[in-house]
């Protein structure tokens, strides 16, 4: 009887290591040949794309394809962004462990992740609210302590907790929401897709130094819509 319990125990052992060890190694690939090969350098943001696992912030049913070099759905017609655009943003961002980021459109929670692994908390607000559900329990069962999930319209962002070093938007808005700008800390860093819906948008950065805010053209991007709150959702 304990012999069989044994060998069940070695078989579910080896089949939840081989699990996680095939996601693993097809996650090192997609780092070597889709992100550090186009450029992305800074070794935390290298080592925390190849750690959180970005499989299970996907439906199950696209198994290795949550690696693909491409954006994926995710639920009410939302999208998780390339690997590689996250990958970028994060860099651009320039995160270290003091930091606080603020992230607008949490979608499926694994920017949040990808940041909160470098970062010392992610405040990160989804405006549809089945979503921001779904995250908040993908992100409880991995264990992250640092992020909090709100949802609501992200365009007031989160003055109770403000000024944030990082503002990262994840959602393709006409114009740069001023209460953003507003929220963002001296020396801080805000990015976000602007241009107009379903078309290509510009990446914006937007700096603050001793209070004098600068923006500059990064690269086009394609992001699913920022909406407001009165948007019917
Ligand atoms: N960062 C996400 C991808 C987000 S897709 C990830 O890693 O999976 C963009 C998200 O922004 C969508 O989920 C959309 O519902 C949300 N969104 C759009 N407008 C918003 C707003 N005003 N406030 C908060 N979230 C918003």
């Amino acid at each position: 009887m304990y012999v069989y319990l044994y060998i069940i125990a070695l078989i579910w052992l080896e089949m939840t290591y081989t699990q996680t060890d095939k996601y693993a190694s097809i996650r090192n690939k997609m780092v070597d040949s889709q992100i550090e090969s186009r450029g992305v350098s800074d070794p935390y943001v290298l080592r925390a794309m190849r750690k959180v696992p970005r499989h299970l912030f996907v439906s199950p049913e696209y198994g290795e394809d949550a690696y693909g070099d491409y954006p994926l759905p995710i639920s009410h017609g939302q999208t998780i962004s390339q690997p590689y655009i996250v990958a970028y943003m994060t860099e651009i961002v320039n995160p270290s462990k003091h930091k606080k980021v603020l992230e607008i459109g949490t979608g499926s929670g694994y920017q949040a992740a990808v940041l909160a692994e470098i970062a010392d908390s992610v405040f990160t607000i989804e405006i549809v609210d089945e979503l921001a559900r779904e995250a908040s329990s993908t992100l409880n069962k991995l264990g992250y302590k640092n992020i909090y999930v709100r949802s609501g319209d992200g365009y007031n962002g989160w003055p109770e907790h403000a000024p944030f070093d990082i503002i990262i938007v994840t959602a393709a808005a006409d114009q740069i929401p001023t209460p953003l700008i507003d929220q963002l800390a001296d020396g801080g860093r805000l990015v976000i897709p602007v241009g107009k819906p379903g078309n290509v948008q510009e990446l914006k950065l937007v700096t603050k130094k001793k209070g004098k805010v600068e923006t500059e053209r990064l690269i086009y991007v394609r992001f699913v819509p920022f909406k407001r709150k009165q948007d019917n959702l």
